[in-house]
């Protein structure tokens, strides 16, 4: 019994830690583009609130270039929307991968005419569809759509996604795409934490950057520190690839102390549902400062993340009196080019000079519990396990403004700030929303709900937040026609919408009083309908179009132009 229930463990083991690269068809999927493949976005980069789930392949710098079907398979989904994927698609395959194609300029085919139907029938231009499996079929290799820019997307380019069966987003590189690399990655630098209370690095208990010293051979040596007590380390590293110079994610990190194993994060597969806690990870009251982020090679509470893939003693390592040490950390690209940190550590005990700050105040969070907290016409509710671990919190409030903290600590989970808006007139109680101030001042709309005279928002930003009043309606403005004229010619209308207090919330346009489809390209504020679709007949063409703010201004542009 025993014996058997060692050899159960010795098989548990095996099959978790080498589950998978066996598993994984390296020949079954063929590229989506046919130009030479460069990227500008690697899996698992580190990005605003979330791991990059996908590659971001470059496309000459333009739109248009086709994209392939990479195996056979049928459309299981389509979506588009203004931001985030914008035009994106999602193609079903029959061995349990799916793959993702964002930011597509428009889809091929039957795909395109579909998309097309359903917008007309819904007179949407944002839609999502989930059609059946024999609905539209594609063949390895069929044209299903091309490159572009939509959605939350800085410049042309294909954001190409695999996902496994329990839709957990893998990295492609996984499957056999080969990018030629052979460049080291790059460490920008490494951090060193004081973790126990008795922890210092030279006589300082608060993180420090270390200096680093390049060697020829490409790896660094930091200069020595002397130490003592628990410590955690943090790096900042990049990797280009031969091709291109952007500035990509690297693959994996691996330390070791004294030869010793100590901790493993590696970018194959994350979820979904925990790449939010990339803020948990990254230090990121230092990337609030520098913008730079840095991984934590240790592992704190509340911290799911399984790209962690490996860990001793939570990746921290204890600093003896009197003995000396080698803490690495390895930096990996996912051809498996290394840049080695060798880092020597002196074992002394010695007093500390520059003790941790610890800034209090009456709002104090614990993390477990949460809280609620009122300040002048604010209310504000932190639910539990919201933010990660316990903290004071600086609030005040004045007039229509709320301090609540500073952006230096992650929130992973909504907090709820009502305002008391009863001081505003009755006719304007409808205009009011609450606005997150930018580092600079700038009002971003939150969006915001009204029951009565309390106003509230959700979110997961500390910062600055303000009332403000929007009484003014969008701008509508013809870009390449005007009232009365004949615009035989063209072929496109375009207009430029625009809402500089609360933002665009929607448009309707119609023809001779029949919708028509205009896409809108937020980062233009730009709208803009193909007379490819024109469902007109005549000459003579009414265009009428409705804007509305966030808040629900409105205006409405009239012109009537002539076509034959
Ligand atoms: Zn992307």
């Amino acid at each position: 019994m025993f014996q058997n229930l060692l050899l159960m463990g010795v098989f548990v083991c095996i099959g978790t830690t080498a589950y998978s690269q066996k598993d994984i068809p390296t020949s079954y999927f063929d590229l989506p583009l046919k130009i030479p493949i460069e990227l500008s976005g690697t899996f698992g980069e580190l990005r605003n609130n979330h791991f990059h789930s996908g590659l971001d392949i470059k496309t000459l710098q333009k739109e248009g270039i086709p994209v392939y079907a990479p195996a056979d398979g049928h459309v299981s989904r389509i979506k588009v929307s203004h931001f985030g994927y914008g035009k994106a698609l999602y193609i079903q395959h029959p061995n349990g991968y799916s793959t993702v194609y964002a930011h597509l300029r428009e889809y091929a085919g039957a795909i395109q005419d579909f998309v097309k139907k359903i917008q007309y029938q819904r007179e949407s231009y944002e839609v999502e569809m989930f059609p059946e499996a024999d609905f539209l079929p594609v063949k390895k290799g069929d044209l299903i759509g091309f490159t572009g820019n939509t959605g939350g997307s800085g410049g042309p380019h294909l954001h190409y996604e695999i996902r496994d069966a329990h839709a957990r987003p893998m990295n492609p590189l996984l499957f056999g795409i080969d990018v030629a690399d052979t460049r080291l990655p790059v460490v920008k630098s490494v951090f060193v934490y004081p973790i126990s209370d008795d922890a210092q690095v030279n006589q300082n208990a608060n993180p420090m950057r270390l200096k680093l010293i390049p060697q020829s051979d490409g790896m660094l040596l930091a200069e020595k520190i002397q130490a003592s007590g628990k410590l955690g380390f943090a790096v900042s590293a990049f990797d280009r690839q031969n091709a291109g110079h952007n500035q990509n994610g690297i693959y994996s990190v691996k330390t070791s102390f004294n030869g010793e194993k100590v901790f493993e994060v590696k970018m194959d597969k994350f979820t979904f549902a925990e790449t939010r806690y990339i803020n948990r990870f990254i230090d990121y009251k230092e990337f609030k400062n520098s913008k730079d982020r840095h991984k934590k090679l240790f592992l704190e509470e509340n911290n799911p993340l399984s790209v962690i893939t490996s860990h001793h003693q939570r990746g921290y390592v204890e600093i003896e009196d009197g003995f000396d040490s080698i803490y690495t950390i390895e930096v990996f690209d996912f051809k498996g080019n290394r840049t080695l940190i060798s880092v020597p550590i002196e074992g002394k005990k010695q007093s500390i000079v520059n003790h941790k700050e610890l800034v209090t105040s009456p709002f104090y969070v614990n993390a477990q519990e949460g809280t609620s907290i009122r300040a002048g016409k604010f209310v504000i509710y932190i639910p539990p396990k919201a933010v990660y671990e316990d903290a004071y919190l600086n609030i005040n409030s004045q007039n229509n403004e709320l301090t609540f903290h500073h952006d230096e600590i992650p929130i992973h989970y909504n907090v709820t700030i009502t305002a008391d808006i009863s001081n505003y007139e009755e006719a304007d109680l409808d205009k009011v929303y609450i606005a997150r101030l930018s580092e600079w001042g700038r009002p971003y709309y939150v969006n915001s709900t009204r029951k009565g005279d309390k106003l509230s928002i959700n979110t997961r930003t500390f910062g600055n937040y303000k009332l403000m009043a929007d009484v003014t309606p969008p701008e509508i403005v013809p870009l390449n026609f005007s009232n009365g004229r004949w615009i035989s010619n063209n072929k496109t209308l375009e207009i430029k919408i625009e809402d500089k207090d609360s933002g665009i919330k929607g448009y309707r346009a119609t023809l001779n009083g029949k919708w028509i489809l205009m896409e809108y390209e937020y980062k233009k504020n730009l709208l803009t309908f193909d007379f490819a679709d024109d469902i007109n007949e005549g000459t003579e063409y009414n265009l009428k179009l409705i804007v509305t703010d966030n808040v629900g201004n409105s205006s409405i542009f009239e012109a009537t132009f002539y076509r034959k």
